[in-house]
């Protein structure tokens, strides 16, 4: 075998090391699989095997499936109808449901003894063993993470778990795809017991030789599942309680969720031989799905191509800032220096004054307060994180440092000032990083006098919290300043996406649509209800009132502002700008932040639509189908990308998908605005554009790109696709 290492001891206990050549992980590819049912016959067959314990040579046990394959499983192969394919996949997925039932009915005891990360198939791998013990090591994750990706756990996760630990345990673990440390897996059952990574393999053996039990609890006579079948009272409000939840979450747009629920529960009726066809039918169903296909490739693929450095310049020597200088001790600076002192940069903090330095540092303190409470970090992580941030005032402590993350007020002047101020400490290689949110990126680089070195560094807030990063390109900036900047960005561990210089870069752009097209609803005279009902019913985290009022709308109206200035005569004013200016200037309507915006947030109670928007825009006598305006409100969305595509703004549809999903909460079962556009077609989205265009105004008007693609009915992932940019270039 290539896979596994067998070693078979005086006892004939065979210990089954897992440890694929090559790879940092273990994963259920096709040549594992196959190995695994080569030891399976093996144990079973061979006399001198009383047992066997299953454990890896790796750090982690396993990471689940390979994706790639299953993503190949899902294609269509040569010329196969689409029954014929139907039935490949299905076969595909109960072989190994079918090869794990095997490993549980081998008829000798078999343990798995989880040194490390098991998720997904890997656990479900430890699922179909007779006991789990796992090392005592809280970084260890354990659980079925399939749902995130908008896929079900296909090895038999949905009939194990349930009948393991209980349906009412097992199904939020399944549906939320929930990771839990070897202690809490411990106390949900999952695990049988936890020891000290140097007893692991000796206590599984242990279990062997003195309880060996080669019988699974649901193969036993009069086996019940613990908690109750799906008829028995308790279960049955699981169900009734889980649905009803589970469409007001996911609002019925993933599939993954509810065909979980249907395993479960149909699976949990019959036995288990039974559940396992029900499962694989789902799997099978599920793959052919463009949610989980869409799902996948963004989630999975494109985050982890882009988190690993996609989009660096590979001529460019790696480096590592060790020295940060972050100007502006405010909301983002502060969120700023926590994650890079976390990273374990030195972090020079700088404000005007040293209380607003200091202040800076101490949302440090908070964070890692909190983090200490919930046992997620340390005080020892914590005074180490600290002791990197030094809060200042004075300039002449930037220097060594190898990149400044400029955070000060938005305003052109200010910035200027102190992007000199800085460059004169700092070595002539040092990159300078702007976080502004509008302002371009190529008119702050006239403020420098290196221009080549200044680039964008676009975070979102809260800074702890958000996974994006957005590194904008001045016209003058170099690929080495990209490249530092990506590489701090992968120190700092967050996704970055590469844009190029526009008014508002991607991200901000193309959210600012879904907003304003909001207030233009309201300005038609749709329901204020109908419009947050059916922003909610897309997908999207917020609905596009209520996220106005999150946002603030005097900010709103600020940068309305600015660019009705710079824009001159080709501005126009929307119905949303008169709205707003409105709210704003007239009514003195912020937003949450002075409890009145688009709702009304009464003092310790619930936020409620302000009854005068009625005032604000008399309703219209006919009220448009929720359809529709779930379509406007996507369709805006995934246009202005595709302009962003046109001008030159995005360039790789890995951007487009992730920048949108991680940085504005783009429903994300669509896979993204890119993916969304080609799963519809561009044929019929542009028909579709057309139509909104005639009934509701020119915004909704294709771009030529767009007219173009579906000329030659292309996709964007063939047409921007990375690897035909790269080879192009
Ligand atoms: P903030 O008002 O909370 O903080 C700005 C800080 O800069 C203040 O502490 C202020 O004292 C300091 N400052 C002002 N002038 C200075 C100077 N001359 N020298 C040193 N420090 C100075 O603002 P914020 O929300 O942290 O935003 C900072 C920047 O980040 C802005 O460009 C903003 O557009 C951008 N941004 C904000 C968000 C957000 O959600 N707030 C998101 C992305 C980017």
């Amino acid at each position: 075998m290539e896979n596994f290492k067998i070693e078979i001891d005086g006892d004939g206990i065979a210990l089954l090391t897992w440890d694929m050549p090559g790879r940092s992980m273990n994963v259920l590819s096709e040549s594992s699989m196959a190995e695994i049912s080569q030891w399976i016959r093996q144990v079973a067959e061979d006399d001198k095997i009383k047992g066997a314990v299953l454990t890896s040579g790796k750090p982690a046990f396993c990471a689940g499936a390979d994706l790639d394959m299953m993503g190949s499983n899902a294609s269509p192969s040569g010329d196969e109808s689409p029954e014929d394919r139907t039935r490949r996949m299905y076969e595909n997925s109960l072989s190994f449901n079918m090869l794990l039932r095997t490993l549980e009915t081998c008829g000798k005891p078999v343990v798995a003894a989880i040194n490390g990360t098991a998720l997904g198939g890997g656990l479900e791998v430890t699922l179909a063993c007779h006991y789990r013990v796992a090392a005592d090591d809280p970084k260890t994750q354990i659980g079925l993470p399939e749902a995130k990706v908008g896929l079900l756990p296909g090895g038999g996760g949905t009939q194990r778990l349930p009948r393991l630990i209980g349906i009412g345990a097992a199904l939020p673990l399944i549906l939320e795809g929930k990771a839990l440390d070897p202690e809490k897996a411990a106390a949900t059952g999952i695990v049988n017991k936890i020891v000290p990574a140097s007893e692991l393999v000796a206590e599984a053996k242990r279990w062997v030789r003195e309880e060996g039990d080669s019988e699974q609890p649901w193969d036993k006579k009069g086996f019940k599942i613990p908690g109750g079948d799906p008829y028995t009272r308790g279960t049955s409000q699981v169900f009734v309680m889980g649905n009803a939840m589970l469409r007001k979450q996911s609002q019925g747009n993933y599939p993954a969720q509810q065909y979980i629920m249907r395993c479960v529960y149909e699976g949990a009726l019959v036995p288990i031989d039974a559940g396992l066809r029900i499962e694989a039918r789902y799997f099978t169903k599920l793959l052919q799905d463009p949610t989980s296909k869409n799902m996948i490739r963004s989630l999975f693929v494109n985050m982890q191509a882009l988190g690993k450095g996609a989009r660096r310049p590979q001529n460019v020597p790696e480096s590592s800032v060790k020295k940060l200088g972050i100007l502006g001790a405010g909301m983002m600076g502060a969120g700023v220096a926590y994650v890079s002192a976390r990273a374990g940069m030195e972090v020079v903090l700088l404000d005007t004054t040293i209380e607003a330095a200091e202040k800076g540092k101490d949302y440090s303190v908070k964070i890692f307060d909190k983090g200490i409470k919930r046992g997620k970090t340390t005080e020892a992580k914590k005074e180490a994180a600290l002791a990197l941030i030094k809060p200042t005032t004075d300039y002449d402590e930037l220097k060594g440092a190898d990149l400044i993350i400029e955070a000060v007020f938005e305003s052109r002047d200010i910035k200027a000032e102190v992007t000199k101020k800085a460059e004169v400490q700092i070595e002539p290689d040092a990159v300078f990083g702007s976080n502004t949110s509008t302002l371009p990126i190529t008119g702050l680089a006239e403020a420098s006098e290196r221009p080549e070195n200044f680039i964008g560094i676009h975070f979102f807030s809260p800074v702890d919290k958000m996974g994006l990063v957005e590194v904008i390109m001045g016209e003058k900036t170099s690929q080495e300043a990209l490249a530092k900047a990506l590489d701090y960005v992968k120190q700092i561990r967050k996704t970055p996406i590469v844009v190029n210089d526009s008014r508002g870069f991607f991200t901000s752009r193309c959210f600012g649509t879904y907003v304003s097209e909001g207030i233009q609803m309201l300005s038609e005279g749709i329901k204020p209800a109908l419009i947050e009902n059916a922003g909610k019913m897309t997908g999207m985290p917020v609905a596009p009132l209520a996220m106005n009022d999150e946002v603030a709308l005097d900010l709103a109206f600020k940068v309305q502002e600015q660019t009705r200035k710079d824009l001159g005569d080709k501005w126009t004013e929307t119905a949303s700008y008169k709205i707003v200016k409105k709210m704003v200037e007239d009514l003195g309507r912020y937003g949450r932040k002075n409890g009145k915006g688009f709702y009304d947030y009464p003092e310790g109670g619930k936020k409620r639509l302000w009854p005068g928007l009625t005032d604000l825009a008399p309703l219209a006598d006919e009220q448009p189908d929720v359809e529709e305006v779930k379509q406007r409100l996507l369709y805006i969305q995934a246009l202005e990308t595709a302009r962003c595509f046109e001008e030159n703004v995005v360039t790789d549809v890995r951007d487009g998908d992730i920048g949108a999903i991680l940085g504005w909460g783009f429903a994300p079962y669509t896979g993204g605005p890119i993916s969304l556009i080609d799963t519809i077609g561009t044929q019929k989205f542009v028909e579709n554009c057309d139509r909104l265009a005639q009934k509701y105004g020119e915004r909704f008007k294709p771009c030529q790109l767009l007219r173009d693609m579906a000329a030659s009915n292309d996709t964007f992932y063939n047409k921007f696709n990375p690897q035909k940019v790269a080879q192009a270039a």
